[in-house]
């Protein structure tokens, strides 16, 4: 059987289960409204780097979505191309790519080159450079995507004197940027990976290893996949007793909902309980083994001391990168611990005036579970 070279969107999928790259019958794609708002940001966001103002009413009438959730998309859009659209000063825009094992089109596109080569020769490839809209949360992590967008670029342009492909990774949601760069090592390993994964899905697909979990939602073969059935069954018998030849439904999800946040609660409060056990000793197991403190050294870095020793290396992005965000809840006991008797609330008064003096303060989108009333 010929498998279709697969497109960079599907690569984290197919790493993920090397079996979802075989054709479907089923539908091609579960389209919820993330995806669709998702397209809907995206076709938005490839009018910045054309120096053009996105139709933002008529995109968000398009795709039946909310205009400001495109608007706002667009807005960081344009503050993040405007912070290092210097990198990009000739790019092309959702070019389609290709290579010997991927296809793709990739949001923006720049390849640099010097005239300095010979006259046979003229030109030199001297960077490589790609631009990833990322529209929907931090937690976005796509490595084989970005992978194989590297490999189309090395495999239609040639490797770049520097012999990496840089990346901007560009989340409109919270408007971080990241840069990384591809070595050649990795875009070749990557290459070698899915050439193999292919190889076995045309010669021998029985072996293909097919492995459930979150990357499942967008496979073509969501509908009736055994692997994944059997994935959910697991999950949702472990908290109640369903028909074995069931079929796994939302409603029964919402049935073991409940039980999973009280079995949540139980085991929290059995992990208290074996922690009060360990401080009078071991427990011993009935396996004759036993559950016990075991003592060790771990290095651990001071933040503070470490980024004042590293001041000249690190930009204040690359403290955040390292650091992350410090949490309010921290701050909040420091301060309680740190003020005069009843003047907590007025030290935090001042410390986050000088924070927002300080442009160290962001509003970012948070999404978190929650049960509510039904429709
Ligand atoms: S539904 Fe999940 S387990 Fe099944 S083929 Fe797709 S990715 Fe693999």
């Amino acid at each position: 059987m010929e498998i279709k070279k697969p497109h960079c969107s599907k690569l984290d999928r197919i790493f993920a289960c090397p079996g979802s790259i075989l054709p479907a019958d089923g539908p091609r794609e579960a389209g919820g409204p993330d995806a669709i708002l998702g397209r809907a940001r995206h076709e938005a966001l490839s009018y910045i780097p054309r120096g053009a103002r996105p139709p933002v009413d008529e995109i968000a009438a398009k795709y039946g979505v909310d205009r400001d959730d495109i608007a706002l998309a667009v807005r960081m859009g344009q503050l993040a191309w405007v912070d290092d659209r210097a990198y990009f000063p000739t790019a092309e825009v959702e070019r389609r790519v290709e290579s010997s094992v991927c296809i793709g089109t990739s949001d923006i596109v720049q390849a640099m080159f010097t005239l300095d080569g010979t006259d046979s020769s003229p030109h030199i490839l001297t960077a490589l450079r790609l631009w990833d809209w990322k529209t929907g949360w931090g937690s976005d992590y796509h490595p084989y995507q970005l992978k194989g967008y590297g490999l189309c670029l090395v495999e239609e342009f040639g490797w770049p004197a520097n012999d990496v492909v840089s990346v901007w990774e560009v989340w409109t949601s919270h408007r971080q940027t990241r840069v990384t760069n591809l070595s050649r090592e990795e875009i070749e390993a990557f290459r070698d990976g899915l050439a193999a994964i292919i190889r076995i899905a045309e010669v021998t697909p029985k072996k293909l290893e097919y492995r459930a979990g979150d990357h499942c939602t967008f496979c073509p073969h969501i509908a009736g996949c055994q692997t994944r059935e059997a994935w959910m069954r697991g999950a949702v018998t472990s908290l109640i007793k369903i028909d074995p030849k069931a079929v796994i439904t939302r409603e029964m999800i919402g049935e073991t909902y409940e039980k999973y946040e009280a079995a949540k609660r139980a085991v929290a409060l059995f992990d208290r309980i074996v922690k009060a056990a360990l401080e009078d000793g071991p427990i011993p197991l009935p396996s004759g083994r036993q559950v016990a403190y075991v003592e060790s050294e771990r290095e651990k870095i001071g933040a503070g001391a470490a980024m004042n020793a590293l001041s000249e290396r690190l930009t204040i992005s690359d403290q955040e990168e390292l650091l992350g965000d410090l949490p309010k809840k921290s701050l909040d006991a420091w301060a309680k611990g740190h003020a005069p008797k009843g003047k907590k609330a007025a030290l935090m008064r001042e410390i986050y005036a000088e924070l927002r003096e300080a442009d160290a303060i962001r509003t970012v989108p948070h999404r978190q579970r929650a049960v509510v009333d039904g429709e």
